[in-house]
């Protein structure tokens, strides 16, 4: 506990702070040694585990020296790192309840209050603090409120907190939250009218436009498909491996494939190396087996890619009939290969997985994850 000493700094300043003001050294001489016993006191309290008395002591210091409040609420994240959180919850609470501390130190201590709660699994008193804060325009209450949210599956609240505050949400991570707030809702009251609210958002939202793509998809409505599945590949272009088959699906049943093919030649610049494939394939319906091969090659030169490795393959092996049976066994290993490695991957943690989540089961963000890049990627 050695950590604890750092309380007796405070009495040094307010030692130093009454010699400064009161010329009278044994008025000043009086106080320090009150301060000090009742430090001492405290400490000893705490050290012997008597939390209640030993909080109270120090606590009563603090209308001595309001300067001290950093150093409790220093002492409490320790408490917190050391999972001794019953001790951080005291401490809050009673700073919580001094009537001489500012707004802002208030703020600050029932944010780290709210947060001991979150952390204890007592989660209706943690939400009880959060959303004073966000009542009182505090926007540090956001994320945590937004984690509480997400982890009570409240959605209809996080969706009513939005509506209340907008004012307060300028960052995009906390739009994705909001947005699958909405899609969430929506698939469990069954009404995807929210999910169209949610792609009012000016930010670059995913699953909205991906939901309400496979809706209309499923449904044989291939306009819509188009029209929310299209806006999606044209703004995140990475998102293309989650639906682009059936995007393409839908041109043809509308009978509309070069539009389709137009679509991926604009998305060239941008796209992975599933675009170039889709281009190539293309290439391959127009009789230009030769321009595909020295497309796909030209471009793994310049950015190597297992899947697309896996396709020149099949390319050259179409090429030449004499090598296609050696050059198909390899491409199975290439594919056995391809199948062992995770399609999707959190871009914020890194965490990957063969499932698409849309709340990152390790980090907590919404929509970071999404198809994999790099080598082994798309
Ligand atoms: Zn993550």
């Amino acid at each position: 506990m050695t950590e604890l000493l750092f309380l007796l700094l405070p009495v040094a300043a307010a030692y130093g702070y009454v010699m400064g003001k009161n010329s009278a050294k044994n008025q000043a001489l009086e106080l320090n040694r009150q301060i000090t016993s009742q430090y001492s006191k405290g400490l000893k309290f705490l050290l012997d585990r008597e939390e209640d008395q030993g909080l109270e002591h120090l606590i009563q210091l603090l209308e001595v020296s309001a300067d001290s409040v950093e150093h409790y609420l220093t002492l409490a994240t320790l408490f917190r790192k050391r999972g001794e959180l019953d001790r951080a919850i005291k401490i809050h609470e009673l700073l919580l309840n001094q009537p001489n501390l500012s707004a802002s130190v208030m703020a600050s201590c029932r944010l780290e209050l709210a947060k001991d709660y979150v952390l204890a699994g007592l989660l209706d008193s943690a939400e009880e603090h959060l959303v004073i804060l966000v009542k009182n325009h505090n926007v540090k209450a956001l994320d945590p409120i937004i984690n509480l949210y997400s982890q009570m599956r409240e959605w209809r609240k996080g969706i009513n907190m939005y509506e209340s505050h907008r004012e307060l949400f300028t960052k995009p991570q906390h739009f994705a939250a909001i947005a699958n707030f909405y899609c969430e809702a929506a698939i469990s009251d069954d009404t995807p009218k929210l999910m169209e609210l949610a792609c009012a958002f000016e930010h670059k939202i995913i699953r909205p436009y991906y939901e309400l793509g496979k809706d209309a998809f499923v449904k044989n409505d291939h306009v819509k498909a188009i029209y929310y599945w299209r806006k999606l590949v044209v703004n995140c272009t990475n998102t293309a491996p989650l639906y682009i088959k059936e995007l393409e699906q839908s041109y043809i049943e509308l009978n509309l494939k070069n539009q389709f093919d137009d679509l991926i030649e604009e998305l060239l610049p941008q796209g992975g190396v599933l675009i170039r494939i889709k281009h190539c394939q293309s290439l391959l319906e127009q009789g230009q087996l030769h321009q595909a091969i020295d497309f796909l090659t030209d471009s793994l030169k310049r950015e190597p890619s297992i899947r697309g490795f896996s396709f020149l393959l099949q390319l050259l092996g179409n090429n030449n009939n004499k090598i296609q049976a050696v050059l198909s066994e390899i491409d199975k290993l290439v594919k056995s290969y391809i199948a062992t490695k995770p399609e999707y991957q959190c871009q914020h943690c890194g965490f990957s997985s063969h499932t698409l989540y849309w709340l990152c089961p390790s980090c907590k963000h919404w929509e970071t994850i999404g198809p994999s890049k790099g080598l082994d990627g798309y």
